[in-house]
């Protein structure tokens, strides 16, 4: 090939927006895949499982998101969201506290949200890898070598938004990934007689449950407790009658709710162990980048604030072309914009974990908040971001 020739290539190449490889199609995923793609850049996302499909997750999202999510066509209300306006916390021995939310929240199970943001996304020229696992990336000469279960694929950029724990986590040998984490994570939908506008969180020992309204008839109920729980009952059920129900409120729910499905989606290991941003020039978002603790309410608006973080950060740096010197500052500047806007939530999700997860701990600081309704607000302000 003669210099001339490879000279131009060269510049054709640079000045040319980058090809973007997506790996995992969660929320940050799928946010990140329509912002890119509407701004005209090739978007693959590589998924191990097909959409439709149920996650381990409360359905519970922040109000934060709504006026994004409607700026991109996204409407919730159109779905039979649940407008959650209303906090009651329980103490496993069954005091209780309440209060309005500020910004509040509304309720929509991930099986329509997520096929709702792959629809969207598809419409907009994104391709999608179904039923396809990544097996390593490689970044070599400022080029993605993507392994996944049927092909090597590579790419100018890849976003890492693999979710709470990957076997790319392992692969990267990042640090979380070697820590042992005591949670699992259970959710069901159950039809109950129930308050439409409430989200109440009910604490037993060692852990905590979630119940709010979604879609249709249908109610959201998902808790994370010790994996401890379940070896020494032996079975989900034998646990929640020994260990949940303990808890009066949670003993009257499952008791008098109908339980939709056969068996409840369940997830292992869920560690709230700091992570960063980019590992490997890999761009992570959503709970790749950091885990905030459930009971914050937060993990989803995370997801997609990151995502449209990443996404404009991206589209500023690499609209007229990559380099290596690009690289350098879209890294840098999402790593700040990335700890400005989330480390200070994280930290407080992490204390907030620790201290819920204690019997007589969360039976005394009920009690105590119950009586200061303003420090409860304050609490719940710092666990959420402003709406974007
Ligand atoms: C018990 C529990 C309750 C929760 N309740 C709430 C709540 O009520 N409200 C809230 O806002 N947040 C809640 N969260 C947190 C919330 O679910 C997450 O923060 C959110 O789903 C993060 O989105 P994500 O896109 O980062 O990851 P995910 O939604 O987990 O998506 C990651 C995707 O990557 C795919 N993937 C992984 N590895 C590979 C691979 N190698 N190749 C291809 N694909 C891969 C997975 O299949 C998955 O689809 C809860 C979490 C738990 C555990």
């Amino acid at each position: 090939m003669d210099v001339g020739f490879q000279v131009a290539n060269h510049y054709l190449q640079m000045s040319k927006k980058p090809n973007i490889l997506i790996i995992g199609g969660g929320l940050a995923g799928l946010i990140c895949a329509i912002q890119l793609g509407k701004a005209g850049f090739e978007v693959k996302v590589i998924e191990r499982k097909n959409y439709p499909f149920h996650r381990v997750c409360g359905e519970y999202v922040s109000n934060e998101v709504l006026p994004f999510l409607q700026s991109i066509g996204l409407n919730p209300e159109n779905w039979g969201a649940a407008k959650i306006s209303k906090l009651k916390v329980t103490s496993p021995q069954g005091k209780q506290l309440e209060n309005d939310l500020d910004l509040g929240a509304f309720g929509i199970s991930r099986y329509r949200l997520d096929w709702e943001c792959f629809q969207l996304a598809r419409s907009l020229g994104v391709k999608f890898l179904l039923e396809t696992k990544v097996l390593d990336v490689q970044f070599l000469e400022e080029q993605f070598q993507v392994s996944t279960s049927h092909e090597t694929l590579t790419a100018d950029l890849v976003i890492g938004s693999f979710g709470k724990r990957s076997n790319l986590d392992q692969k990267l040998k990042r640090k979380f990934f070697y820590q042992r984490s005591p949670y699992m994570g259970v959710k069901y939908h159950i039809k109950t007689d129930f308050p439409e506008d409430l989200i109440q969180l009910d604490n037993f020992e060692g852990g905590y449950c979630g119940m709010s309204k979604i879609e249709d008839d249908l109610y959201c109920l998902c808790y994370l407790t010790e994996n401890k729980h379940l070896k020494s009952f032996g079975t989900i059920t034998e646990m929640e009658e020994n260990v949940l129900q303990k808890n009066p409120h949670l003993k009257k729910i499952f008791n008098e709710a109908e339980f939709v499905w056969d068996k409840p989606e369940t997830i292992n290991e869920i560690s709230f162990e700091q992570k960063s941003p980019i590992e490997n020039h890999i761009l992570m978002c959503g709970d790749s980048a950091g885990m905030i603790a459930p009971l914050c309410g937060n993990g989803m608006a995370m997801a997609i604030h990151s995502a449209k973080i990443l996404a404009d950060e991206i589209i500023n740096f690499m609209s007229d072309g990559i380099s290596k010197a690009k690289r350098v500052q879209l890294e840098n500047r999402y790593h700040d914009l990335w700890y400005k806007e989330f480390a200070l939530r994280l930290k407080i999700g992490r204390g907030l974990q620790n201290f819920f997860g204690n019997k007589l701990m969360t039976n005394a600081a009920i009690a105590l908040l119950a009586q200061f309704p303003p420090v409860s607000n304050f609490i719940i302000k710092k666990t959420h971001g402003k709406a974007f």
